[in-house]
């Protein structure tokens, strides 16, 4: 059991459903008990003792002496109703992380966050810039999509690991986050409705290839150069193209899944026919999406979107190249938010 704790309480959201299990056995109490309080948690998303009306008393002093139940709380939400809401979370210890609600159609989506700050410094990113702070447990991104479930109204259809931090550098608690919130008797949400996206840290990938879940992996390329991708992501320096396009194609090979890769277009940049050339041999043979994505201009980063001109002649060069390719041309949101999140946002077009 993860043992971060605030009063020395542990977060009951960070509990697997067999560590649960596990502490009613120890406790002396039926099973069934554990099932109770997981629908409690997980269906009816409770968010005090006292509502969990069919567990008795005496159990429901016990569990809330020994746990907490406040993952994470609602700091502040910007946004309109049924639009694109972002909500800045507040955690225990008074760190703050961004989560980012997109409904769409029939879907609900959530971008989580899973550290806060972030220590990979990519150069277009506010979160990186920022520097790192500590990891997230997993108790406070389930917290992150029950937020989101209260404030949809229903759970979430999607959730994405786009916002704050590098999932792999949280590796296990982001997994078993995804592990709890997939559980069929709780939030429900399928693997394939699952994304974690990286900037390329090869381990991670490695691990993943040997869950057996079948979560989307989504990869920030951002340049098929290694010198321009270890400028715009320091983490090239430590895991360049060549190795993570292999550690890529072992991924297909051991899941079957589909990656994709994320290019942002920055204007004269990244976004020549050269670089395009560049990014078809990279990937060629290997089964995959790429998502091209127009930058959003944040302030913190001196650069700017690439022309429709330029976007469509690059989309052009990948169609020509056999591979499956999306061009999102999006106006931006007037909502401040973390790179991860702004990259999601663009995507979606919101
Ligand atoms: S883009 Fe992602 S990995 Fe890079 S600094 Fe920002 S949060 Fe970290």
């Amino acid at each position: 059991m993860e043992t971060k704790t605030i009063e020395n309480k542990p977060l009951i959201h960070s509990l697997s459903r067999d560590e649960l299990t596990g502490i009613f056995a120890e406790m002396k109490e039926p099973k069934y008990r554990a099932d109770q309080l997981w629908s409690w948690l997980y269906v009816k998303k409770a968010f005090a003792w006292s509502m969990m009306s069919n567990l008795p008393s005496v159990l429901k002093e016990k569990l809330s002496s020994r746990f907490n139940l406040d993952s994470v709380r609602t700091d502040k939400t910007e946004g309109e109703n049924g639009g694109t809401r972002k909500i800045l979370v507040s955690l225990q210890d008074g760190e703050q992380v961004e989560e980012v609600l997109i409904p769409g159609g029939e879907r609900k989506t959530v971008c989580v966050s899973s550290q806060a700050g972030c220590r990979f410094n990519c150069t277009f990113c506010a979160s990186g810039q920022a520097g790192f702070r500590r990891n997230l447990e997993a108790g406070e991104i389930v917290g992150q999509v029950i937020l989101a479930a209260n404030v949809y109204g229903d759970r979430p259809t999607n959730v994405v690991f786009m916002g704050i931090g590098e999932p792999f550098d949280n590796y296990d608690a982001v997994l078993k986050a995804v592990r709890i919130i997939n559980d069929k008797d709780g939030l429900g949400i399928g693997a394939r409705k699952i994304t974690i996206s990286t900037c390329g840290v090869i381990p991670g990938i490695e691990k993943l290839a040997e869950e057996g879940i079948q979560v989307e992996l989504s990869v920030s390329l951002h340049a098929a150069e290694d010198e321009l991708r270890s400028k715009l992501m320091p983490v090239n320096r430590k895991y360049p193209l060549g190795s993570l396009i292999e550690a890529c194609r072992r991924y297909f090979e051991k899941t079957g899944r589909i990656i994709t890769f994320e290019y942002t277009m920055i204007r004269s940049l990244n976004d020549s026919a050269a670089h395009a050339r560049n990014l078809v041999k990279l990937i060629s043979g290997l089964p995959a999406r790429v998502n091209l994505i127009p930058l959003s201009p944040v302030e913190e980063f001196d650069g700017q979107a690439s022309t429709p001109d330029k976007a469509e002649v690059f989309t052009e060069i990948l169609g020509r190249a056999g591979i499956n390719t999306t061009l999102r041309m999006s106006k931006g949101s007037s909502l401040r938010a973390a790179c991860g999140q702004l990259r999601f946002r663009k995507q979606n077009g919101v």
